[in-house]
């Protein structure tokens, strides 16, 4: 069976960020709490939440239902033109969590299309004003996505040398720190003038390598561009519904973004969702007896029924005081762990925000193709753990299910391989 799955696999589809000449794919025939399991019956702590999606841990009953219940009811409806219950419903319950500078949400699909609504929005609102503002400005080493203006955002390198005189202008800074502010103010001033946006994750940049940064410094910047009248676009994209330890990044900023987008997160991880929020203030630029001044934007499954259900029953979870003691468990957890791991000579750089904990691995080359990557990657599925690190980062990002137990299997896992490579 296990064979077979991979033949016919290999035949006719091709996977994501994968050389397939090179890469292995594993047949995984079902998922439980914090466990996937393959088709040759080993099982797997998914220690990576299957790219940080999944909140709750694989096939949730209770969101289970709440998906059945509504496949049932109503499963799609076109979104112009019409509503449905659920998405007034998750808009409304989310928006009463969220800073109460944000009032609307515009639904897309995934994490970039809800970064290519929040960049169109901007860009559109200068234009309805007159101006014509087009650059953006991100962090060096962000990422945003994979479509054409996310990639425009994030940091480029040899993944989008391809496709790098197709995108935009961007103007990059350095993460914030205490030290180079006054530098990043400088870069600001200079093109204030022509800046529509400033684009960031907050606290943690993810896939540039689980990077970290203070929520004072960050709060800084967001400062200065606004006094410049830069709109801020807060991509949570990874770090919202509890990863950073509090519901949302926002929760400890001293400054309100104009746009936040969700996705990852949203749904539990169950199914694809995005959402891009804002303030009142952009939806009004829109807000017109003009036709042409409406966002001409949309895609086929937007606010889908089904994730929306899927949306309110995450939610659900998430707020229960079970699931927040769980957060708090994995973050005690964590701090324990990274003293223990400053003791390995591999190990450098430990840093940790809520529940994600992030550190170098201090051997060979640091490209995102190296082979580190792929060894350490073996070593730990060999251990019946996926760990998925990016270059020579390793890192966690559990889902909150996660039993004390099963976390420490991972810091297990991690710490016989350290032993066994050094
Ligand atoms: C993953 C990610 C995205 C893109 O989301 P997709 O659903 O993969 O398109 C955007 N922003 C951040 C911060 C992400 O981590």
């Amino acid at each position: 069976m296990f064979n077979e799955l991979i033949t016919r696999d290999r035949a006719v589809n091709w996977h994501p960020y994968s050389q397939m000449k090179t890469s292995q794919h594993i047949p995984i025939l079902s998922g439980k709490g914090t466990r996937l399991y393959d088709a040759n019956g080993n099982s797997y702590i998914d220690a990576v939440s299957s790219w940080w999606v999944t909140l709750h841990g694989h096939s949730h009953p209770y969101i289970a239902q709440k998906v059945f219940e509504q496949l049932q009811r109503l499963e799609q409806v076109i979104f112009a033109g019409f509503t449905h219950e659920p998405a007034i419903e998750l808009s409304e319950r989310l928006l009463a969590l969220l800073p109460p500078n944000q009032r609307k949400m515009f639904y897309s699909d995934n994490g970039s299309t809800a970064v290519e609504v929040a960049l169109k929005m901007c860009i559109q609102y200068a234009y309805q004003q007159g101006k014509k503002k087009s650059k953006i400005l991100a962090f060096k080493n962000g990422y945003h996505g994979d479509t054409f203006g996310a990639m425009s955002v994030s940091e480029r390198g040899l993944w989008t040398a391809p496709f790098q005189d197709l995108l935009f202008e961007v103007i990059f800074i350095d993460a914030p720190h205490s030290s180079n502010l006054e530098e990043a103010f400088k870069t600001i001033d200079l093109h204030a003038e022509d800046v529509a946006c400033f684009i960031y994750e907050p606290l943690v940049q993810g896939a540039g390598g689980m990077l970290m940064h203070q929520a004072a410094d960050l709060s800084a910047l967001m400062s200065y561009c606004k006094s410049k009248g830069i709109l801020l676009i807060q991509d949570e994209v990874f770090v919202g519904f509890g990863r950073t330890g509090t519901l949302f990044a926002a929760n400890q900023l001293t400054e309100s973004p104009d746009i936040m987008c969700f996705s990852k997160g949203l749904t539990g991880g169950t199914m694809p969702m995005g959402i891009t929020s804002c303030t009142e203030e952009l939806y009004e630029a829109f807000y017109s007896d003009e036709k042409m001044k409406a966002f001409f934007h949309g895609h086929s499954f937007t606010a889908s029924p089904i994730a929306c259900a899927a949306s309110l029953a995450s939610l659900d979870l998430l707020l229960q005081q079970d699931t927040l003691e769980a957060i708090k468990r994995i973050v005690r957890l964590h701090q324990d762990f990274t003293a223990e791991l400053r003791t390995f000579d591999v190990v450098q750089n430990v840093r940790q925000c809520g529940t994600i904990l992030a550190f170098h691995w201090n051997i060979g080359e640091t490209s995102y193709f190296n082979h580190i990557q792929e060894r350490l990657y073996n070593a730990f599925l060999a251990e019946g753990v996926i760990l998925r690190p990016l270059g020579n980062t390793v890192y966690i990002v559990p889902p909150y299910c996660i039993s004390e137990h099963e976390l420490l299997e991972v810091y297990r896992a991690i710490k016989k391989v350290a032993n066994n490579m050094c």
